[in-house]
């Protein structure tokens, strides 16, 4: 079945200084492997494209991208020109490629001026952000422009992991949790609960943000969140539960987890309008991504919804 997907990654010019602090989550070997094909456009990736039956792959700088420069000008000139870079290679083909923006929201007001330019002069699709920026997460009022941009240019956020701001003394002595195996999911899922907490979702109700990694749990979650909120005067105070807000204002992808468990868990709990293919290329197997969904126990309806259409219908393709 034809497909879209939506968490596959590059890396730009100049910021492999900004991925080699992300280096030390991996083994030289799987890290050698995967810097091969980041900054490969074309026969390597359109290869895996193929084989997987991926019609369209939105592409995004890989994390941390610029979330984590301090000096505010560099981070935002580093924005433009990887945006540049991105746009020159989707014009070599058209067909195949579309692009997130990567912003630096360093400057909230500049990043959502760079959002404007990608998505109106360049043609992108939406923007996405590896997790929080220096330090500030989104629910941060400063970044109100930039949740204004999104509602006005009518395209989603895709909140993609980034590194911890710090390491909590829970991951002591267990290096292995840290990284994609676990401290990146509970970062990005923090982030996406700061979001519904912390009422962007009520101040922008039209909010699309995509959660890669079948949600970062989430989905399994909305009960335990609805019941415990309760608990808190600030849970009560909010206006709907924080189950509304989530399937109502975020939508996930199957990025990295290749399993019926948390593909069911995901349909039942957010809806079958709220999943979408993804591979999370080039560091996980996008073969055994797209066998996944190919042999999901759903119904062919759903199966075309994952696979392409709610991607069509959310990113206006
Ligand atoms: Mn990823």
């Amino acid at each position: 079945m034809r497909k879209i997907a939506l968490e596959e990654h590059f890396n730009g010019p100049g910021f492999e200084k900004y991925l080699s602090a992300v280096a030390g989550e991996f083994d030289p070997a799987v890290l050698a492997a995967v810097e091969k094909l980041l900054p490969e456009f074309d026969e390597k990736r359109l290869q895996v494209m193929d084989a997987c039956d991926i019609e369209i792959a939105v592409l995004s700088q890989t994390a941390p991208g610029v979330q984590q420069e301090t000096d505010t000008g560099r981070a935002t000139k580093a924005a433009c020109s990887v945006n540049d870079f991105l746009a020159a290679q989707i014009a070599r083909h058209p067909k195949r490629y579309r692009g997130f923006a990567c912003v630096a929201l360093q400057d909230p007001v500049q990043a959502a001026r760079e959002l404007e330019r990608c998505v109106k002069d360049l043609g992108f699709v939406g923007a996405l952000v590896n997790g929080h920026t220096c330090g500030t997460y989104l629910d941060h009022p400063s970044f109100q422009p930039f949740w204004e941009k999104l509602m006005e240019l009518q395209v989603p956020l895709y909140l993609h992991p980034g590194l911890l701001y710090d390491e909590p003394h829970m991951f002591s002595g267990r290096r292995e949790l840290s990284g994609a195996t676990w401290s990146w999911t509970c970062e990005t899922a923090t982030h996406a609960l700061r979001l519904v907490f912390g009422g962007v979702f009520e101040k922008f109700p039209q909010a699309k943000v995509i959660l890669g990694h079948m949600g970062e749990t989430l989905p399994f979650e909305l009960w335990r969140l609805d019941s415990r909120a309760q608990t808190t005067s600030a849970g009560r105070a909010m206006k709907q539960p924080p189950s509304e807000y989530i399937r109502k204002n975020i939508v996930v992808t199957t990025s990295g987890v290749c399993a019926n468990g948390p593909l069911l868990c995901s349909l039942l709990e957010l809806g079958e309008d709220s999943v979408m293919f993804s591979t999370d290329f080039p560091y996980e197997d996008a073969l055994v991504a797209a066998r996944f969904i190919e042999e999901a126990p759903i119904s062919r309806e759903q199966r075309e919804k994952v696979c392409f259409r709610t991607a069509e219908r959310l990113l206006r393709l």
